[in-house]
């Protein structure tokens, strides 16, 4: 089997790499340290200036400004993104992809034509609204409620942890309106616009990680949309999230190997740098070893992404658990490997001059957002014990 990339793929790895570097690393601790205001106006300059270069465009038809590039050119691109700022590579990510995909796969042409050119350039920014105060993992428990009157819909309910919310120009919301229809059947996706009478979003919350990806609750009380807001199938939206959810597996998966991959540098430059007993700690077996088990941790997080985004283009019936598999090791080799570089650095790595203070907060993430490790787990056993006979 070649592992090796390609040349266009090498062309958009050192691309990304070498703008990326230059634009968007330089701001990761900034954006970290910054206000939520400061964060609002930073992230968005940050979007507009991946749009710039394309990267909000590689899932997309090149009618509405894109490139229309397959999953792993998208993933390659995507670490490039995310070593240089997780942050970014996350409001990004909800804007283009939690948004943009859905709007992809189910919207009409009015609405793609309406949304996609403006995500593409990072003039509008998405954000997917599916977690509630009581439903994260169990989706189908959301409580929000879609009404039909007239040619409106009225919708209730709250939604929360919602990437991009206090930026977005506007939001998937998943709604039932169909209680009856029995769990998840009776869902619709409705394209909720900023100022929509009714749409309410609270305040940025403060995080761990992540503190340059404005995340926040949204309010819908008594929101009123056109009927023109469903997106596609009155009924389909339980769907459309778990297939959208498949898309944000890989994508967080990519973000903790770009993570991961920052650590496992920092790391390995500072063991190079600092001495103790007269020589550099990385000539101490158990500091080179954990440089070791970085690398593997990330070469196997890699190929875990690469083989799920290979097989979601080619339409593996497998493709579902194979981005469960990427997702659940990418996340927790993302931990393991930013505790290591943080270890490595010692009492520097815990303060915040050094870039794995930031890594190491923001590593933790993913073993939660898009279906947390455990629900993962359930996903694969459930694959597997389902084929043993
Ligand atoms: C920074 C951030 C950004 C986010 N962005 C978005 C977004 O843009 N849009 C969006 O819709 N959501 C978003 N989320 C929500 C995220 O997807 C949920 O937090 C996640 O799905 C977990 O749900 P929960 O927090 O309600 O945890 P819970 O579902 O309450 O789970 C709590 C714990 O119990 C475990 N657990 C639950 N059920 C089981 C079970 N059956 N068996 C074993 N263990 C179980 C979980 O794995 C977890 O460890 C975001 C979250 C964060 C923190």
């Amino acid at each position: 089997m070649d592992y090796s990339l390609n040349e266009v793929q090498n062309s958009i790895k050192n691309n990304f790499a070498s703008f990326c570097t230059k634009e968007i690393a330089p701001r990761a601790p900034l954006l970290d340290a910054a206000s939520h205001e400061q964060v609002q106006t930073m992230i968005k300059e940050n979007i507009k200036k991946l749009a710039d270069i394309g990267y909000l465009g590689l899932a997309h038809e090149e009618k509405y400004g894109g490139t229309n590039l397959d999953l792993l050119s998208q993933a390659i691109a995507g670490e490039e993104v995310a070593k240089a700022c997780a942050s970014t590579f996350l409001s990004a990510g909800a804007s283009n992809g939690l948004f943009g995909m859905p709007l992809k796969m189910f919207g009409t042409q009015e609405q793609k034509e309406k949304y996609l050119p403006g995500i593409i350039k990072g003039d509008i920014i998405g954000a997917f609204g599916l977690t509630e105060p009581e439903a994260g993992s169990d989706a189908a428990a959301i409580k929000t409620t879609a009404v039909k009157k007239g040619n409106e819909w009225i919708l209730n309910g709250s939604k929360t942890f919602i990437t991009n919310a206090p930026i977005a120009d506007v939001c998937l919301i998943m709604a039932y309106n169909d209680r009856e229809a029995g769990p998840g059947a009776g869902v619709t996706g409705f394209l909720v616009e900023k100022g929509a009478p009714g749409f309410v979003v609270g305040k940025p919350f403060d995080k761990l990680g992540f503190r340059g990806s404005p995340t926040a609750e949204i309010f819908l009380e008594d929101c009123r949309v056109p009927e023109s807001a469903v997106l596609g199938q009155v009924g389909a939206g339980f769907i459309q999230a778990m297939q959208t959810l498949e898309y944000g597996r890989i994508g967080m998966a990519t973000v903790c190997l770009g993570i991961a991959v920052a650590c496992m540098e920092a790391a390995n430059a500072y063991s190079k740098e600092r001495k103790t007993f007269g020589k550099p700690i990385n000539r101490y077996q158990e500091i080179s070893f954990k440089i070791a088990d970085m690398m593997i941790m990330t070469d196997v997080s890699r190929l875990l992404i690469y083989r799920a985004a290979l097989a979601k283009e080619a339409k593996d019936p497998e493709s579902a658990v194979l981005a469960s598999c990427a997702k659940l090791f990418a996340s927790e080799s993302a931990t393991k490997i930013s505790s290591m570089a943080l270890q490595v650095h010692g009492g520097y790595g815990y303060i915040k001059e050094f870039p794995v203070e930031r890594l190491y907060r923001d590593a933790k993430l993913g073993e939660i957002g898009e279906g947390a490790s455990e629900i993962q787990r359930i996903l694969i056993a459930k694959s597997i014990l389902s084929k043993i006979h």
